[in-house]
């Protein structure tokens, strides 16, 4: 089990510096979990750790319960609403929350992208979009907990804040993350393509599209 424990932390930290890597957080936002199996328990990204230079040592383990079981290091303060997504849902063993830019604008926006390529559609199905609670808050954890209590909910935006993401594993939560931001900038794009037709009509020739003034 420590061997296992000590895997999962590999993965958290591989799985935080890629999210920073990709631009889908910045500074030390957001946080990353995951379950930890046979047990009643969940590792943790530690508060004030940056996803792109963290380390094992900035995991820690905690209760499904809340409890933390490692001394001297203290949870990301919204591990409420990881534990209770994870209490809700049996099914879900990784969860990924980050702030990546063009889903965060929507969210600031009080709006859900529209699933508007094949890919959205057909991995994500559905986004929905958690009203505004204080970070950390008993009510933040309820609302998310809620809407993760629909088992076919993969991504949620939290509003004027950032994403969260869930899967099978943390991998797949991570995958989640990265289509939800890229359906939110797909959408912004094809709305700003929209846009333009006022300007330029796109005119199709053969297989090359040319732009007539
Ligand atoms: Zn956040």
């Amino acid at each position: 089990m420590q061997h296992d424990i000590a895997e999962l932390r590999r993965e958290l930290v591989e799985i935080s510096h890629r999210a920073y890597e990709r631009g889908l957080v910045a500074g030390i936002s957001g946080n990353n979990s995951v379950r930890v199996p046979g047990r009643d328990a969940a590792l943790i990204k530690v508060t004030g750790a940056c996803q792109g230079d963290m380390t094992e040592d900035d995991t820690v383990l905690v209760g499904l319960d809340g409890s933390v079981l490692e001394d001297g290091r203290a949870p990301s303060k919204e591990v409420r609403w990881h534990l209770a997504i994870y209490r809700a849902n049996p099914a879900v063993n990784g969860i990924v929350h980050v702030h990546p830019p063009h889903a965060t604008a929507w969210a600031v926006a009080g709006r859900v992208p529209p699933l508007i390529h094949t890919a959205a559609r057909g991995i994500l199905k559905r986004i929905a979009l958690v009203d505004l609670a204080p970070s950390g808050s008993e009510r933040l954890a309820e609302l998310v907990a809620e809407a993760f209590a629909d088992p076919d909910l993969t991504v949620a935006l939290l509003r004027e804040h950032g994403t969260v993401s869930v899967g099978p594993d943390l991998r797949t939560a991570y995958y989640h993350a990265d289509y939800l931001e890229d359906t939110a900038k797909v959408a912004l794009l094809a709305a700003q393509v929209e846009a333009a037709d006022g300007y330029a009509d796109f005119v199709s020739v053969g297989d090359r599209v040319e732009v007539a003034r």
